[in-house]
């Protein structure tokens, strides 16, 4: 094995690797950040994000102490940010998972959210409030709703800029093309090095303790197939091609114990013509999350479900999932024309699956699925709307407003207006996989746990490598806190840990 000088090598470079190298950095270890892609493939899931975060927080004055520092108090008179405290945010996990998050894992997210924002911020992250997706105009004032209220300058793209930029003004080395591939341990199980896959062949790297953040088994599709079941292979992936699970199989390979929603992932509605894995270009703009205006039909024609259930951004990662069990794993979405002003910017790209007609039937012809069903759904979702003083009284897009549907099943319980004000129009989407659930063990300083849960010494893991959080489910925005909170503890202790280890 080559000797080198690195305390801590951090397997990965998306946004849980990036927090990992930083706070270790910061915590006086000498850090090195191995990534298998190419650089023009940097960041990971991390880059396709829109960088949106879901923290605890009491509303904006609290916000704009240490998160929003750059908001002019004209901008923050024209908004409304309900607060989102411990409890909101530990009920929500709950709620979304049915109860089967891990209570530790859940209690350290959401303990470490607040201060893992303001750590971000002071280590160079910028945010902005999430104007064009998650808020909608109500009296003269922008209504912010769902949770996930706040997001990184640049999107995804953005937070990953800004945290190799702090890489690099801290004195972080980052190899690209540089794959890890296995882990060394020495005759007391602890950490020594580990196997790279590097431009001109295999090398070995020394070093005293390795955070793996390298992601889930999203874009392996044997793996998907093997975990997730059958026709999982042929759905889309949503970000980078490069998560095909290697950090997980490493850590099997040397005794860690698998935990977690190992048949779970993260998937939602996606263009049915995006390609096989995450365009750089286009970015998460090929998911389609307005749904909650309208209704979803398979290529019967039928519902398949309640659209309206609750916000968006508690229901898509379900529905994502649903599509999979539809014919052709298909779904179309359709809205008239009183809400298609309102439907968020991702359904306008030059990249969608969009038919428009004045008629049903027309719309139906085009898309290439049942006429009769589609008119019949259609027709029985109208009458069981409720009626129109009532939709006037109560409407309203930015809560849950009871505005349901009476005697159709599925029913749409929020937001059911009547699909009658042409022309009407379609947007066709498949299923396109986020991240997976499962993964390995980590205890309270993310040390990976093997089968007897004892830590593997000098073994830290964080970010989508780490199950036991999500399950079925997950709350939008989480994604992104979890590996800041996490990667930053996988960090300070990884350091610790090589600070104290004797060699
Ligand atoms: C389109 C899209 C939109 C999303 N939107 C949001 C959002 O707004 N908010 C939110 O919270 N979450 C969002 N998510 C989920 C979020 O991306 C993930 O939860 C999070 O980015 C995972 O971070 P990570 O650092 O664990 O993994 P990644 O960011 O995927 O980083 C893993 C890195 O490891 C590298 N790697 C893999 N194998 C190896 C190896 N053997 N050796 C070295 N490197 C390796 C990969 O190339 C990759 O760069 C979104 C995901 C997608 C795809």
């Amino acid at each position: 094995m080559q000797d080198s000088s690195y305390d801590v090598v951090v397997v990965g470079a998306g946004n849980a690797a990036l927090c990992a190298a930083i706070s270790a950095k910061e915590h006086g270890a000498k850090v090195l950040v191995l990534e298998k892609a190419p650089e023009d493939e940097k960041g990971g899931n991390s880059y396709f994000t829109a960088g949106g975060f879901r923290f605890v927080h009491t509303g904006l004055d609290d916000v704009r102490d240490d998160v929003l520092v750059d908001m002019s108090d004209d901008e923050a008179d024209k908004m409304i940010l309900p607060s989102h405290d411990k409890q909101f945010f530990y009920d929500t996990l709950m709620k979304v998972t049915r109860g089967q998050s891990n209570e530790d894992l859940a209690w350290t997210l959401i303990n470490g959210s607040r201060p893992a924002m303001a750590w971000l911020r002071e280590n160079g992250v910028r945010f902005i409030p999430m104007y064009g997706r998650q808020s909608f105009e109500v009296d003269g004032k922008q209504h912010f709703y769902g949770g996930v209220n706040i997001e990184a300058v640049g999107g995804g793209a953005g937070l990953v800029e800004f945290l190799l930029e702090r890489c690099r003004k801290v004195g972080i080395d980052i190899r690209y093309g540089t794959g890890a591939t296995k882990l060394y341990q020495d005759e007391n199980y602890r950490i020594t090095g580990l196997q790279v896959r590097a431009q001109g062949g295999y090398e070995d790297i020394a070093c005293k303790s390795v955070v793996l953040a390298c992601g889930g088994f999203e874009s392996n599709p044997e793996m998907r197939v093997r975990y997730l079941g059958q026709g999982w292979d042929l759905a889309r992936v949503r970000g980078t091609r490069h998560n095909t699970g290697d950090g997980i199989q490493m850590a099997l390979d040397i005794g860690a114990v698998p935990y977690g929603n190992w048949s779970g992932c993260h998937s939602v509605g996606w263009d049915i013509s995006a390609p096989p894995f995450g365009d750089r270009w286009v970015l998460d703009n090929f998911q389609k999350h307005s749904y909650p205006l309208g209704i979803m039909v398979n290529i019967h024609g039928e519902r398949f479900v309640d659209e309206g259930e609750d916000y968006r951004n508690l229901t898509y990662v379900r529905f994502g999932k649903a599509i999979m069990g539809q014919p052709h794993y298909t779904c179309v979405q359709i809205f008239d024309q009183k809400t298609t002003h309102r439907l968020r910017d991702e359904y306008r790209i030059k990249e969608v699956t969009h038919v428009k007609s004045d008629t049903i039937e027309g719309l139906a012809e085009q898309l290439e699925i049942s006429v009769e069903g589609l008119k019949k759904t259609i027709e029985e979702y109208n009458a069981a709307c409720p009626d129109q003083s009532f939709i006037d009284a109560n409407y309203n897009p930015a809560i849950l407003d009871n505005v349901g549907t009476t005697g159709i099943s599925p029913a749409k319980s929020n937001w059911a207006l009547p699909i009658d004000e042409p022309p009407y129009e379609a947007w066709v989407t498949t299923t396109g996989v986020t991240f997976t659930f499962g993964g390995l063990k980590i205890d309270d300083k993310n040390c990976v746990q093997d089968k007897a849960d004892r830590g593997i010494p000098g073994l830290f893991a964080a970010g989508e490598l780490v199950g036991g959080l999500f399950y079925e489910n997950y709350p939008g925005g989480t994604g992104l806190m979890s590996g800041s909170v996490f990667g930053r503890r996988a960090g300070e202790f990884a350091a610790e840990y090589a600070r104290t280890t004797n060699t």
